[in-house]
């Protein structure tokens, strides 16, 4: 079988052909129909993700089709339509999972092992850098728990995206924030996780949906998935001038920034109404976010965090999907191109020059 290989940080990927192990016991042999390109997919082959052991593998954001299972293994059988996603869903025994919240289920958390489930040809046994998923490949052992059913008519490619880009941006909007409707949001970088925080936005009802970004064509796209308004901030004399203006002097209610970099993250907690809360969804390697006055606190802002929109995978996944069959939730319109596995650094490429939405790998 195929996979992309990267033996350089910097460096292209190689398509080598590789033996994968048998299925062990919690383990699904999956037959990979698209993977969609994440930006942490680069980072990674990049080096930007702290220490990895070379060669690396990559490639997150699955769909496929079920193998084989190994022992033990409930959930799925041969022939099941998924989705694979790095957040599980969960023992649905621990206090988080009864309370709603797989996300941190500390089993989920012990059990996130590297795979290295394949022999390259010189004996060499690659790691992987997205956790247990390896997806630029044509078959791939995951764990049970990263799983998640979806209906058999739902078209692959689009549903590669569900995983990761779709839930970090609509979880982080209906699970972290739990913005309410009438409630002001604005939306820092409208990539695909931004355009997916964007529409959730819309479909909960909040005023107005403000998107910013530096690229006219992603915010067109923005204006396409429900923005109220669009900023570009190349051509913005005063973001927080403007900001202050469409909100009428109030600020705005909630802030998502899918961007790394503090200064972002700086301006839109200025551009926070009293009580705002600022949701930090991307990052940069070892941003250290300082120099923030106590008193911006004391009038009740908060900061939080989302990671892959603290999801509730085999909940939230199907919700999406049936809003999308019903025509309420795009994801269409996310996927800029498809290419086969041959050209996965053409594909990654383009996704890293920031013209793409989403661009997915087709097996
Ligand atoms: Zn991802
Ligand atoms: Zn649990």
């Amino acid at each position: 079988m195929k996979l992309a290989v990267w033996y350089e940080f910097g460096k292209p990927a190689v398509i080598e052909d590789v033996n994968i192990d048998p299925t062990g016991p919690g383990k699904v042999k999956l037959k990979i129909m698209a993977t969609a390109i994440c930006g942490s997919d680069i980072h990674s082959v990049k080096g930007e993700h702290g220490e990895c052991k070379m060669p690396i593998l990559a490639g997150h954001e699955i769909a496929a089709i079920v193998d084989e299972v190994g022992e033990g293994v409930s959930y799925v059988k041969p022939g099941d339509h998924v989705v694979a996603s790095l957040v599980k869903a969960g023992c649905g025994q621990c206090r988080h999972c009864i309370t709603g919240h797989p996300h941190l289920c500390p089993k989920g958390r012990q059990e996130f092992k590297l795979p290295g489930c394949y022999t390259l040809k010189d004996g060499t046994r690659p790691t992987a850098t997205g956790g247990p998923l390896v997806g630029f490949a044509e078959y791939t052992l995951a764990p049970e728990e990263c799983l998640i059913k979806i209906p058999e008519d739902m078209p692959f490619d689009v549903a590669s995206l569900l995983g990761c880009g779709v839930i970090s941006g609509f979880g982080a909007v209906t699970n972290a924030a739990q913005v309410k409707p009438f409630e002001s949001v604005l939306v820092m970088g409208t990539g695909g996780v931004g355009l997916n925080a964007i529409q959730a936005a819309r479909f909960v009802g909040a005023h107005p949906i403000i998107a910013v970004d530096t690229f006219d064509n992603k915010l067109k796209a923005a204006y396409d998935f429900g923005a109220t308004h669009t900023i570009n901030v190349k051509t913005e004399a005063d973001l927080i001038a403007k900001v202050m203006e469409i909100t009428e002097g109030e600020g705005v209610d909630y802030t998502f920034v899918t961007v790394a970099g503090i200064e972002a993250k700086r301006q839109a907690f200025s551009m926070l109404a009293m009580n705002g809360k600022q949701v930090i969804i991307g990052h940069g390697v070892g941003e250290m976010l300082s120099d923030f006055d106590a008193v911006e606190f004391v009038g009740g802002k908060t900061m939080t965090g989302s990671a892959m929109g603290r999801a509730r995978t085999r909940v939230d996944i199907p919700n999406i999907i049936k809003l999308y069959k019903a025509g309420r939730y795009k994801l269409d319109e996310l996927i800029s191109n498809r290419y086969p596995l041959e050209k996965i650094n053409e594909a990654m490429e383009e996704t890293e020059k920031g013209g793409a939405l989403r661009n997915v790998i087709m097996f």
